[in-house]
């Protein structure tokens, strides 16, 4: 039997990403596929630059999108920017933290890992008496926006900590960019790297990245190549850069590129501060209806991220059941524990176009149908009047 055009289903993505696609996002990518050097497409190019810089509140000339998912993201900032034999000090909060480690290593970087309690924000104290036992660490690297557990890390003090010490900072805002203020130049984020299916409800597989010009010397004076072809930032440079001649580097994701361009665009209509307001009130409201059943969150409010919310399964809950029931009854995705928070939470995402009061309204309904179903000790009926209190306001 042949096999027909695959046709997924509907649903609501209410997870840790990727988050529901923008239908203006979904047409920006069914548009005609161009050549990677013609000049339209540079010139959509540089419009794409300056729209990153928008969002990530930066001047960076090294500003733009790597050509693959977060974690590439995550990856180039790490082979351009750790030498043999560099120490990096990485604060360790969650899950991305540990992945932190595994890139420093593989540069052949010597990780000196900070530990902090799943569910917190990282502990700037500890930064510092680590650096203080450490004076020939070089880096510094940190999440922002911990997806695994929802917790939200003051980047600003934790950059100027590090750069006391001399130390150049490398920033994880996959889930922070476009959802939770994030103002790169102003904290002196020195490198810094997201992805597109979080809060910019984009396709996934892409990884905007910037640097700043003090992590661009650092690059340039590097004693060793970078081990990376594809990700040295000198070579990619020769595509992206300004005002040199665009070569060739490698075929560009064209369309994906118009996603991307598409989402920053409503980014930009909507406008940055408007985008972090709108998340924190649909947590608010989403919070005030799980509270009301009589739902705990994990982390506490004051570092919680709105984007991303860790609720504690209730004890005797069979907490892969209710996700089930969640996708089979009301085509609503959301997310497991990850590493160590694996059956113990449940993450609902309201990221980018899934940050809405409708979600709020829905995602609360369908739970407390679903835990009432499993005879769930939750108080009933109750979760979207307490929510919709906060909305109206
Ligand atoms: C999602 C995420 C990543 C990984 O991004 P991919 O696009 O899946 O590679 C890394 N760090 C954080 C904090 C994330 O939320």
């Amino acid at each position: 039997m042949a096999i027909k055009s695959f046709h997924p289903p509907q649903r609501v993505l209410m997870g840790p990403g990727p988050s529901d696609v923008s239908p203006r996002v979904l047409e920006a990518l069914s548009r005609p596929t161009i050549g990677h050097l013609d000049p339209v497409f540079i010139t959509m190019m540089d419009e794409m630059k300056t729209l990153l810089k928008f969002a990530f509140q930066t001047e960076n000339e090294l500003t733009m999108p790597v050509s693959a998912p977060g974690s590439a993201g995550m990856e180039t900032c790490f082979v351009n920017l750790v030498e043999p034999g560099d120490k990096v000090i990485v604060c360790q909060n969650g899950v991305f933290g540990g992945r932190m480690k595994e890139n420093v290593e593989r540069c052949g970087g010597i990780a000196v890992m900070v530990q902090d309690e799943w569910g917190r924000a990282i502990d700037p104290q500890k930064l510092e008496d680590a650096l203080k036992a450490n004076p020939d660490a070089r880096i510094v690297a940190f999440v922002h926006a911990e997806t695994s557990t929802g917790a939200q890390s003051d980047a600003k003090a934790l950059v100027e900590i590090a750069h006391k010490y001399d130390c150049l900072t490398i920033v994880d805002a996959i889930t922070s960019l476009g959802g939770t203020p994030l103002n790169v130049d102003q904290w002196n984020i020195d490198a810094v790297y997201s992805g597109t299916q979080k809060c910019l409800s984009c396709t996934p597989g892409l990884s905007p990245v910037s640097f700043n010009p003090r992590a661009q010397e650092k690059i340039r004076n590097r004693k060793t190549k970078v081990q990376s072809w594809f990700m040295d930032l000198n070579l990619v440079m020769g595509y992206w850069g300004g005002a040199t001649k665009r070569a060739y580097h490698h075929t560009a994701p064209i369309n994906a590129l118009y996603g991307l361009h598409e989402a920053l665009v409503i980014l930009q209509e909507e406008g940055l501060q408007n985008a972090w307001a709108r998340h924190h009130k649909n947590h608010l409201a989403l919070r005030a209806g799980l509270e009301a059943m009589g739902l705990n969150f994990m982390v506490p409010e004051a570092e919680c991220l709105p984007q991303l919310n860790a609720i504690i399964v209730p004890d005797g809950v069979d907490e892969a059941a209710v996700r089930s029931l969640l996708l089979s009854e009301h085509k609503l995705e959301i997310g497991a524990g990850l590493g160590a928070m694996a059956g113990k939470v449940w993450r609902i995402g309201l990221m980018g176009h899934s940050s809405s009061p409708s979600n709020v309204r829905l995602c609360l309904n369908a739970l407390d149908d679903v835990l009432v179903r499993l005879k769930a000790p939750i108080r009933h009926g109750v979760g979207v009047e307490a929510a919709n209190r906060l909305l109206a306001s």
